[in-house]
């Protein structure tokens, strides 16, 4: 058993620190000290904001986003085009197109993609109720916003066929050259992606 250098209370904060998405034992470790180090300014500032947000975290009913309110922020904003609708695999995507700015629309919240090796079926996503929301007849556009990756073009594929009959145009990203890129350090899919998905000047 490798020797500890703190006591129980401190090793079990390094322990679940280092359960977070790219910190490492050694950066959690970094972490705690600095939390430690850091009591008044931080420590207790982020206990008191982790406390609370575990008190008002919801899943929005319309859209599936992460909020502290039921229907969301987003989903409440009457300043956004409600007649597009940004399709997203999970909530760290949708805040990902906020972070950007991409567009001022609502989303739909999949809940991850059609995954056959992994178990994930239709059932386990919320793509029934996507089906029902493309319905409104508010909705004319549907951007399916997922990866470029063999599972989110399953689900595409999927969702399209399954929106066939409601009245709305389906639309997915470009796949291509990434703003700043060059050609000659691109790999063959992408290149050939980009060939595909041309778009007139
Ligand atoms: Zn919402």
């Amino acid at each position: 058993m490798p020797k500890s250098t703190a006591g129980p209370e401190i090793e079990r904060l390094i322990q679940l620190l280092s359960r977070l998405p790219g910190l490492g034992p050694r950066s959690a470790r970094r972490a705690a000290l600095h939390l430690i180090k850091k009591r008044e300014q931080l420590m207790a500032p982020l206990a008191a904001a982790v406390q609370t947000a575990m008190e008002k975290i919801e899943i929005c009913r319309t859209c599936g986003n992460i909020d502290t309110q039921n229907p969301c922020t987003v989903c409440t904003d009457d300043r956004r085009d409600q007649s597009i609708l940004v399709v997203v695999a999970d909530v760290a995507d949708l805040w990902a197109l906020e972070r950007a700015n991409a567009i001022n629309t609502r989303y739909h919240v999949l809940g991850g993609t059609l995954s056959p090796l992994d178990g994930v079926g239709p059932q386990d996503l919320t793509i029934d109720a996507l089906v029902s929301r493309a319905h409104d007849p508010a909705v004319k556009e549907i951007i399916l916003a997922l990866n470029a990756t063999v599972d989110g073009q399953t689900t595409a594929h999927y969702i399209t066929d399954l929106l066939h009959n409601a009245n709305v145009a389906v639309t997915r990203l470009a796949h291509g050259v990434p703003v700043g890129g060059e050609l000659d350090y691109l790999d063959e899919g992408t290149l050939s992606a980009a060939i595909r998905s041309r778009a007139p000047i």
